[in-house]
């Protein structure tokens, strides 16, 4: 594909969308209303290389990016498909929208509490959970190719193009890294950072090569262009200078890893797609794969190992399966976490060693990445055994811990500790804890 002939497509031209001719009035319907409330954003690359539309009904690439009915809420879809029409009073709808918006958790996981303070200046664009990683989204890198129907981070779709903004956000950046030593990784993310042009990229980029941020030895790229738009890497007239950068990266001596972002097996599927990957490799980056489990676009044990072993076929390493987030459609997607691990089980039970570098279910919560590490019968009683991947608290990591077992939980919030107790471990009081897990205080 030619860049020329790359086109996006949103609620104000998808009507244009050839293959648009042939999907059901119903189901055009449901996309003007749904895509009021959720984000709607597809591509060419998509419509013409990833989406079957002989099944659009079921179609999981379809319903990723396309919004259905049952996205919403019914009686949220009934008030804004009763406004919508033409005569409706525009600023009544508008304040339909903003409630619906507002009342699915735009920001889910108290991520507005990760944003560091230095001095008297908050560090917009910049999230530090962990101690190890710090997480960056350039301004320009707010957008994505396409968006994905079960997005979390949909609230943060409103662009910021001012040059003079994009220095002091790098100046901060490198101010707040050169007080935080213990910092080994820096993670661009958005939106996608794959959105912005080589020369944004590179000027992000490039000042953390220099000697004074030694300390930092890996750089992501948290993206989904190899899903979205892999002739980003291809044809694009910058191409070649975002892998010019890439190998600028590695020949600093840093390690650069692209987190890729792939929900089916599809998008790992096409020529394009294999050739960007094979390209990023060979600037001597790494590319890591992670999605969140989702009903109605994965939520087959099958599509897992296959995409697993895909990955691993491509030379890219599998690296989280997340359990979907409280946010948005979340009633649309989501699956009870005995099924998530169920699902995960048995895709990771079918592959060889080499794909089992995943690891999941995994839930970002409040208190960290919370990985299900199975269900188990414990002297009679039904238990979750749980454990943190990340904590917010580093010496939580890789403790064991249980909670009631309950079909139907969707999310660690639902858990209650398992044998009676009152609390998790992380949350009793610490002198009891100095006598009963002392090494949590070595
Ligand atoms: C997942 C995540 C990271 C990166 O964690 P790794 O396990 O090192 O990949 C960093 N910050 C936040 C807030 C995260 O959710
Ligand atoms: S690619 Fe990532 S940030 Fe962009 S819409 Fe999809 S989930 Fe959201």
């Amino acid at each position: 594909m030619l860049p020329e002939n790359f086109k996006t497509y949103g609620l104000y031209n998808y009507k244009t969308i050839p293959q648009m001719a042939n999907v059901p009035e119903e189901l055009i319907r449901e996309i003007e209303i749904v895509g009021r409330v959720l984000p709607f954003k597809s591509n060419s690359y998509v419509i013409d290389e990833l989406i079957d539309w002989d099944n659009v009904e079921t179609d999981p690439i379809f319903t990723l990016n396309f919004p259905r009915r049952e996205m919403l809420r019914e009686k949220a879809y009934m008030l804004v498909e009763e406004n919508i029409d033409e005569g409706g009073d525009k600023k009544k709808l508008d304040n339909i929208i903003r409630c619906i918006r507002l009342s699915l958790n735009p920001n889910p996981a108290g991520q507005s509490l990760n944003v560091p303070v230095m001095g008297k200046i908050k560090l917009r664009g910049v999230q530090h959970k962990y101690p190890e990683t710090v997480l960056f989204f350039p301004s320009q890198g707010q957008t994505c190719h396409a968006y994905c129907t079960f997005c979390f981070r949909w609230s943060q779709f409103a662009g910021m193009n001012e040059l003079k903004f994009r220095m002091r956000e790098i100046d901060l950046l490198l101010k707040y890294l050169s007080n935080h030593k213990e910092v080994t990784d820096v993670l661009l993310t958005g939106g996608d950072p794959m959105t912005m042009s080589a020369e944004i990229l590179s000027s992000y980029i490039t000042p953390l090569l220099h000697d004074n941020y030694k300390h930092i030895h890996s750089i992501r790229i948290g993206t989904k262009a190899l899903a979205y738009y892999p002739y980003r890497f291809l044809t694009d007239s910058d191409s070649d200078d975002i892998l010019r950068l890439f190998e600028d990266i590695v020949k600093a001596g840093r390690n650069l890893s692209i987190q890729a972002h792939f929900n089916h097996p599809r998008e790992l599927s096409t020529e394009a797609a294999q050739n960007a990957i094979r390209r990023i490799r060979q600037t001597g980056a790494q590319i890591r794969c992670q999605s969140p489990l989702l009903k109605h676009i994965n939520d087959q044990p099958e599509l897992w190992s296959e995409m697993w072993r895909k990955q691993v076929d491509l030379g890219c390493i599998p690296y989280y399966m997340f359990v979907a987030r409280d946010t948005g459609a979340k009633q649309f997607f989501e699956l009870p976490l005995d099924k998530c691990w169920q699902i995960f089980r048995r895709a990771y039970s079918k592959v060889s060693g080499l794909c089992r570098t995943v690891r999941g279910p995994s839930m970002s919560d409040h208190y960290g990445k919370i990985q299900i590490l199975g269900v188990q019968e414990i002297q009679g009683e039904m238990v979750f055994v749980l454990r943190f991947l990340q904590g917010r608290n580093p010496k939580w990591v890789d403790i064991p811990f249980f909670a009631e077992y309950d079909p139907r939980a969707t999310w660690f919030n639902q858990l209650k500790p398992a044998f009676g107790e009152e609390k998790f471990f992380f949350e009793i009081n610490k002198s009891y804890l100095r006598k009963t897990r002392p090494f949590l205080f070595e």
